[in-house]
């Protein structure tokens, strides 16, 4: 197993009062891609200020290969930050900007050498696929080209750490997945561990070895991407990343959960028996049968075509799902579902519950749907609650 490099023990951080980080226990791992992921506000960019030196921790500390470096400024750590805007300096061009670096550099506290310094800059120039634009001034290059010199510079000191603040938020949605893709071959190239920030809980799946879900200054979970989207801790873990229906169920036995009157087998246990509990159910986990054969009976109140699937809603008993499914069901059909136990996930109840997972306000299509009617979804959703 990789071993440890970075941990943050008992980290808090207050401004004005505010806890804006609240007991922040995190293990990096050597060569890891770490992602911290969460909406904005909730302490992620504070956290990667604490690893990075800028920022002390009111209490708690940050160890580095098991020493202790609270008191070690940023330049002294083995780290090196890439942050949203690329603070490159436009009166150099390309070469200079990625050399700035080495030129400050002291090798046994030597000047590293002009041939020394030409050879990394276009080893990284080449990693970052800019050979060719050395002599280029950087504002003559696009967003894309501009993130490539930010990254080149950032790691031709070799840093052990690489921290990435939302890197790719400046960038269109074509050329960040093209950079997502590079990012993760550079960091393999180098060999390296990157801890990266994003808001974009696609961007953490698709690039991490681990996922950092906050929330308000707290980590709700930690790992990786498939425990995160198939296992999340709580309500909150299991609607920031990605789309789920959460509704109430209370646990029967090991294996079982009754959801709205109805029983359904899971792979879930430990719980107490007749135990209240959050069930997440995937949109794509849901099988549409006829109405006669599903355990519960819905009707489709909602239509959007997603290009390889629609997205539906259905409508049960006042509570609206979400489905996304290769059938196309018009506006009015009564359907049937059915869910295979791995696809019923069951959470313990937090303080999250009840304030996620539920369709009635799904995006603009279902702006017609009246006031009144929805008055009336949200009483019976809360029978529903009750009756669960
Ligand atoms: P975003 O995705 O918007 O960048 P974030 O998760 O990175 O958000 P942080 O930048 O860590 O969030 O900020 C967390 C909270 O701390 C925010 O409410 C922010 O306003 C507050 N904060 C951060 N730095 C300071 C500061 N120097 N003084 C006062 N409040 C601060």
């Amino acid at each position: 197993m990789a071993k440890e490099l970075i941990r943050l023990s008992g980290c808090n951080v207050a401004f004005d009062g505010d806890i804006i980080l609240d007991n922040i226990n995190l293990c990096v791992k050597d060569k890891e891609f770490l992602t911290l992921l969460g909406p904005s506000g909730c302490g992620k960019t504070t956290t990667l200020r604490i690893i990075g030196g800028f920022l002390k921790p009111d209490s708690g500390d940050v160890y580095f290969d098991k020493v202790r470096i609270n008191d070690v400024p940023p330049h002294k750590r083995l780290v090196n930050t890439i942050f949203q805007k690329y603070a490159l300096f436009t009166h150099l061009n390309v070469f200079e900007n990625v050399a700035f670096g080495l030129r400050l550099a002291r090798t046994q506290n030597k000047k590293i050498d002009k041939h020394e310094i030409s050879r990394r800059v276009f080893e990284m120039l080449d990693l970052v696929s800019l050979k060719g634009f050395e002599k280029r001034d950087v504002a003559s290059l696009s967003g894309g080209q501009q993130q490539r010199v930010a990254i080149a510079r950032a790691l031709v000191n070799k840093p052990k750490v690489l921290l990435l603040d939302e890197p790719l938020g400046a960038l269109d949605m074509r050329l960040r997945k093209d950079m997502q893709n590079e990012l993760k071959q550079i960091r393999q190239a180098m060999g390296i561990t990157f801890i990266y920030v994003t808001h974009d809980q696609e961007e953490a799946l698709a690039m991490s070895d681990s996922v950092v879900v906050m929330e308000g200054g707290v980590i709700q979970q930690v790992g990786t991407p498939e425990d995160i989207y198939n296992e999340p801790s709580n309500a909150f873990v299991a609607d920031f990343i990605g789309e789920s229906n959460i509704v109430d169920g209370i646990m029967r036995s090991d294996g079982v959960v009754e959801i709205f009157g109805r029983k359904f087998k899971c792979l879930d246990g430990g719980f107490d028996p007749l135990e209240p509990v959050d069930v997440v159910i995937r949109p794509e986990d849901i099988d549409i049968v006829s109405s006669g054969k599903g355990k519960l009976t819905g009707t489709v109140t909602g239509v959007t075509f997603r290009g390889v699937m629609y997205d539906i809603i259905v409508d049960f008993h006042g509570f609206k799902w979400l489905i996304q499914t290769t059938d196309l069901c018009p506006v009015g059909t009564e359907i049937g579902i059915q869910i295979d136990p791995d696809g019923i996930h069951i959470m313990k109840k937090s303080r999250f519950s009840g304030m996620y997972g539920d369709y009635s306000s799904y995006s603009a299509e279902y702006d017609d749907i009246g006031d009144a009617e929805l008055e009336h979804e949200t009483d019976d959703k809360d029978s529903i609650t009750r009756n669960a």
